[in-house]
């Protein structure tokens, strides 16, 4: 089951965000349960957030689009776990909706971007943004993910990276990731904008 994790007096509830939706975190227990079978790494090894897209139902219709499905996938379906190992990918994942959850703890090391594994956080945002833009609540719950984790890391909008820009970073060199409607200037930009504009209250990531 789910727990959510974010309070009132904590959470981006409290900032003002004039309207705009307001993400929910919810951290997956069951997943984190199971945290040691990821090799572990220090605070200061983190130099980067990789956005990536993730549909699990294009691989097989009988899974849904959401986080729990996504978790599925990968723990159960041979196409998941020949993949990473029955390993979740990503250290968080933002739904259609703008709901945020994190299912694995951030100084556990995830299969997401292979040589990068190590020094960056997987972030899975549900959807295929080669032919699609997200939805606006999606964009504005993945946007207000990525600050808070960057201003925890102490890293800047500049270490945010869409898997295809980095280098050795999947086995299939023409994957488009998260893909050409996910425009990862853009989103830099905007995640610069809103660490700078301060209204960003923190979110209650599990280390
Ligand atoms: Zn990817």
């Amino acid at each position: 089951m789910c727990r959510r994790a974010q309070g009132e007096s904590t959470g981006l509830s409290a900032a003002p965000t004039r309207g705009k939706p307001t993400p929910m975190m919810v951290v997956e227990e069951h997943l984190v349960a199971s945290a040691e079978a990821y090799p572990s790494r220090r605070r200061d090894e983190i130099v980067g957030v990789v956005v990536h897209r993730i549909e699990v139902s294009q691989e097989d219709p009988g899974y849904g689009d959401t986080a729990s499905e996504v978790a599925r996938f990968f723990a159960e379906h041979p196409l998941g776990r020949t993949a990473t190992g029955g390993k979740m990918p990503y250290t968080v994942l933002v739904d259609r909706t703008g709901a945020v959850t994190q299912c694995v703890p951030l100084l556990r090391i995830t299969p997401h971007a292979k040589s990068h594994n190590p020094t960056t956080v997987g972030v899975g945002v549900i959807g295929d943004f080669r032919t699609q833009a997200p939805p606006e609540p999606q964009r504005l719950g993945a946007l207000q993910l990525v600050a808070a984790l960057v201003r925890e890391l102490n890293l800047s909008a500049q270490a945010v990276h869409g898997h295809d820009e980095l280098n050795d970073a999947s086995h299939d060199p023409n994957k488009e990731c998260p893909g050409r409607r996910w425009v990862m200037s853009e989103f830099r930009a905007d995640v610069a904008a809103l660490l700078a504009s301060e209204t960003l209250g923190p979110l209650p990531f599990l280390w």
